[in-house]
């Protein structure tokens, strides 16, 4: 096993020596911002996207990050590089920093930025080839008025409280409303349904991250002609859905064949969810940034 090369503050450190200050904001408040990246066979998928929205985040909640995007992309691609990765996963941490007990996010002098790239650990294969169980869980979504979903924060407890529900009814993934009771999305997850040839998946104002993925898919559908738009649904279009699918950085597209004990469709993923999946898998190696240059075309 390689040496594992964690990025911290400018330099590449050892795993077992990454460590941050008790007194550091992200720890003390949950206080920054973060991505979860994907790398498949040396290509960073939708890099620039993540990058994007990482900045847009930090936008949000007034955190300065030092280095433009250029130079947050090379970081990561160097740390890649350092790690000899060809399937990552990747996830960029910026946090407020190091400050007082206080609460002010202005006592922190600089923003820390961590990079952590390693081997992925890919999903088992029969989890796409059965579809996974959901259920529906009490915890609301933030509204997004309160603390926008849009933002990726390392304020994660919405979604652990979710995912605390959804353990303790025996499956890994729930289904989570707003406070309206619209479908917003999973713990770590956008959702996606299926209804006589119709895709819908939620609006971002209803309570979902506009996911990687997500975009992903809607333009890969767009794509292939099919019918899919943005638009808000509930529970009862969920139950009676042909099929249900969930995707992500880690999950890629998944099948989702019960919720709350009602069978989705034939209990099995179904043939839009599968072809997504087959195109999305398409397009990971190509969609992206390069790692490690391939040798020049002559002629
Ligand atoms: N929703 C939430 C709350 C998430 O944490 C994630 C994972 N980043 C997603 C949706 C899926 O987003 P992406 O496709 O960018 O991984």
């Amino acid at each position: 096993m390689n040496e594992q090369w964690i990025y911290l503050d400018g330099q590449y450190v050892k795993k077992e020596d990454a460590v941050v200050s008790v007194y550091d904001h992200g720890f003390l408040y949950g206080d920054g911002v973060f991505e979860g990246i994907r790398m498949y066979d040396g290509n960073v998928f939708r890099l620039e996207e993540h990058v994007d929205r990482l900045y847009d985040s930090a936008k949000a909640i007034m955190l300065d990050i030092e280095v433009s995007k250029e130079e947050m992309c090379d970081i990561i691609v160097d740390t890649l590089k350092k790690n000899q990765l060809e399937n990552a996963y990747i996830r960029v941490v910026i946090s407020r920093g190091v400050g007082n007990l206080g609460l002010d996010p202005f006592s922190c002098k600089r923003p820390q930025l961590i990079v952590i790239a390693e081997q992925l650990a890919l999903f088992p294969k029969e989890l796409y080839e059965s579809g996974i169980e959901i259920v529906s869980v009490a915890s609301r979504r933030n509204r997004a008025d309160v603390l926008s979903p849009k933002v990726k924060s390392l304020n994660y407890l919405n979604n652990i409280l979710v995912k605390i529900e959804a353990n303790l009814a025996g499956v890994s993934e729930a289904l989570m409303m707003n406070d309206q009771g619209y479908v917003a999305e999973g713990s770590a997850d956008n959702i996606f349904i299926v209804k006589k040839g119709k895709i819908l998946t939620p609006p971002g104002y209803v309570g979902a991250l506009e996911g990687i993925t997500r975009n992903a898919i809607i333009e890969l559908a767009e794509k292939s002609g099919f019918d899919i738009k943005e638009d808000v649904f509930t529970r009862h279009d969920v139950y009676t859905a042909d099929e249900v699918f969930l995707t992500g950085t880690a999950a890629e597209v998944i099948a989702v064949v019960k919720v709350d004990g009602r069978v989705i469709g034939d209990g099995k993923p179904g043939s839009y969810t599968n072809q997504l999946l087959q195109e999305f898998r398409n397009t990971v190696t190509q969609d992206g940034r390069k790692v490690y240059k391939q040798n020049a075309q002559v002629g």
